[in-house]
């Protein structure tokens, strides 16, 4: 009989957010809820809440303080706000493991220092890593803390690397579906809106990610994510596009050997695996079938139509600072495109021009990235101020 393991769950209105609770929801003997931590939504955390019977709640948003505590006033829930609230139940000693599926650059301090308090996490939060992911792996190793990965490339090249030697690894290959824009001809995305950018053919995920995988901005941040942690060099970590998204990601091995993993495009399997690791879920939310997908295909992106998966190397190979501003500049022009603001190509030349503009910090500390974060997003605001 395995203990009970305490969870506390970084964003539990959100779209991995509520399948996490999925998961939790089927293992009753296995995990408990501390804390669920959300930002605006607070009358769906105050039901979950309720439904879980955890011992407290966090709305970052502080504005909504007072409506969540009214509507948990009949029960002993403990009812915090803010950023400093969000960073205690992160490192509080009343959990485990953190399930962080908070959206952004507001993800970083709180796997910090949940790592910092020894705790297991589950991350679905690929901005940790994307801005701080050398900083972030170092401190888990030194703590023995494990990260495990809910990004579904990352859980699929994870279970590919099971049993196997480092240096068996020739290359990651990391598949991409194309996002909602795939068939789009370069020549027209001048005109894209976003309501066409959210239409993505094979996930129902929240908006940002959504863009971020029209842009293929969300590529080039799971292969920085896969540099840290699978600790491989980006050249050889390859990009596919396969737009049936059945393959979740491949490894191939020094032999010619290749290992692929495949399953539904559904994130409640990598959410379990997370969850449950090293043991697998008893029953599939779906069953997967491979006779519904008789044929699967597999083509070289095109780099010119996006030029985000090459920006992306390019940070890599910068190290330091740069991914962080490409993020910050990115979570700016993304959420000006989604508010009808600015154009889509101006989400990447927000990041081209932040990029070109912005400090750069060789070694920096969790401290200058949110000084780098800052300036990015001010870079970003400015060329989008220009453009208007
Ligand atoms: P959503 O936008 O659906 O959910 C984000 C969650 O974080 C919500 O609970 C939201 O609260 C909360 N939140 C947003 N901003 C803040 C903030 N500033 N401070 C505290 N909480 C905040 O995002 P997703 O679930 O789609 O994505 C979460 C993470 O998982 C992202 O990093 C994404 O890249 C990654 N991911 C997602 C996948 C997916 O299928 N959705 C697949 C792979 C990775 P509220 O809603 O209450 O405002
Ligand atoms: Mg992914």
């Amino acid at each position: 009989m395995m203990a009970i393991e305490r969870l506390t769950i970084l964003g539990s209105t959100g779209s991995i957010g509520v399948q996490t609770l999925d998961i939790v929801r089927r293992h009753p003997e296995r995990f408990k809820i501390s804390s669920l931590v959300a930002h605006s939504r607070w009358r769906e955390l105050a039901a979950q809440a309720r439904e879980f019977g955890v011992e407290s709640v966090v709305i970052g948003d502080e504005s909504h303080y007072a409506e969540l505590k009214e509507a948990l006033k009949d029960t002993t829930i403990e009812v915090m706000a803010g950023n400093e609230a969000i960073n205690h139940v992160a490192r509080s000693y009343r959990s485990d493991t953190v399930v962080n599926a908070l959206v952004g650059y507001a993800g970083l301090h709180p796997t910090a220092l949940a790592i910092e308090s020894g705790k297991r996490i589950a991350l679905a939060n690929k901005e940790t890593l994307v801005v701080g992911g050398d900083i972030i792996m170092a401190e888990a190793r030194r703590k023995g803390v494990d990260i495990m990965p809910i990004d579904s490339e990352h859980s699929a090249i994870m279970q590919c690397l099971e049993g196997e030697q480092r240096r068996s690894i020739r290359n990651l290959i990391i598949t991409c579906s194309g996002g909602a824009l795939r068939d789009t001809a370069r020549e027209n995305l001048a005109n894209v809106t976003p309501e066409m950018a959210l239409r993505h053919p094979q996930w129902s995920m929240g908006a940002k990610i959504t863009i971020d995988s029209a842009t293929l901005v969300n590529k080039g941040f799971e292969v920085i994510e896969a540099r840290w942690l699978f600790d491989i060099e980006p050249e050889r970590i390859k990009v596919v596009i396969h737009p049936q998204s059945i393959v979740h990601s491949m490894v191939e091995f020094t032999d010619g050997s290749v290992k692929a993993q495949l399953g539904n495009a559904d994130m409640h399997t990598p959410i379990s695996y997370a969850l449950l690791y090293p043991e697998r879920a008893a029953e599939a939310m779906e069953h997967f079938s491979i006779l519904d997908y008789p044929t699967l295909t597999f083509a070289a992106p095109d780099r010119e139509k996006y030029p985000a998966l090459d920006i992306a190397y390019e940070c890599l190979h910068r190290g330091g600072t740069a991914a962080c501003t490409m993020n910050g500049a990115n979570e700016v022009a993304v959420a000006s495109f989604l508010g009808h603001k600015c154009g889509y190509l101006d989400i990447v030349g927000a990041i081209r021009y932040a990029l070109d503009n912005a400090s750069f910090t060789k070694h920096p500390t969790l401290a200058d990235y949110d000084l780098a974060n800052r300036e990015a997003r001010m870079l970003a605001e400015r060329y989008l101020t220009q453009k208007r």
